[in-house]
């Protein structure tokens, strides 16, 4: 079996607001493989954002251990947090999530400007090129997001994704905004780039889709429930399909 990527043990979350709270995730146990292409089904409001920003570091669980690389992540400050997500997590989220007022290569430029660990400009040059080739973007370097379609759009989000060559690529809904073309060529280039070696974990409402993973999870009411307990099949169905 390859290296684990990522740990979660028992990994709680809940939302408090002035008037109630919202338990979004009830003890999720959860552990990737590097290689793995997972995919994440179950009905809305279920947990499956929240769980990939946590996964991700954008937002602490409420409790629970989680490791990245065998590191204890779930404590680590804003700033650990931060570096930890730069050098090793790549985002794709539904609705691109571009700067408009900004070119596609700055787009993609923007996490290594942003990186502490300090690029040339040359080398800039050389990894943006290199992943707008990947998504057969490189043409529109100079383009602005509003004027590409929204599988384009799609495309340079994938590659602002893979600048720094993340260990983890964790995906919410890709095709959600796209026509099923589109949806199709990006879903190709996710299962390219894992066939490369690119761990993915890719939420999805399209069972299409969720049949490419090499693994797939049902999640409902903030728990993960197992595919292959043959007395839920009929509900993980359900709440596959929603
Ligand atoms: P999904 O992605 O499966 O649709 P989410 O993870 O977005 O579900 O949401 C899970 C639950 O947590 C929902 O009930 C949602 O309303 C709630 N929730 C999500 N984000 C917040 C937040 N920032 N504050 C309060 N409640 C939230
Ligand atoms: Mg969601």
């Amino acid at each position: 079996m390859n290296n684990v990527v990522l740990k979660m043990q028992n990994i709680t979350k809940i939302y408090s607001t002035d008037e109630m709270e919202t338990h979004a995730l009830r003890g999720v146990d959860l552990t990737i493989h590097e290689g793995e292409f997972i995919s994440i089904c179950g009905p809305s409001g279920c947990g499956k954002s929240t769980l990939l920003s946590i996964m991700g570091l954008l937002d602490l669980p409420t409790s629970g251990q989680y490791q990245i690389d065998g590191n204890e992540v779930s404590s680590l400050s804003l700033s650990q947090a931060a570096l930890v997500r730069n050098q090793k997590i790549g985002f794709i989220f539904q609705s691109f999530n571009l700067i408009d007022e900004l070119t596609v290569y700055d787009n993609v430029a923007l996490p290594l400007r942003y990186s502490k660990t300090g690029h040339t400009a040359q080398d800039i040059v050389q990894q943006v090129s290199h992943v707008l080739s990947l998504v057969d973007m490189g043409h529109r370097a100079k383009h602005r997001p509003n004027q590409l379609s929204g599988g384009q759009q799609q495309r340079v989000a994938i590659a602002r994704a893979l600048i720094g060559s993340p260990s983890l690529l964790l995906v919410d809904e890709p095709t959600g905004n796209l026509d099923s073309r589109n949806g199709d060529a990006v879903m190709e280039i996710l299962r390219e780039l894992n066939q490369q070696g690119t761990t993915v974990c890719m939420v999805t409402h399209d069972p299409r889709y969720a049949d490419m993973a090499t693994r797939k999870l049902h999640l409902l009411d903030g728990k993960i429930i197992s595919a292959e307990r043959p007395e839920l099949d009929s509900h993980v169905l359900y709440a596959g399909q929603i």
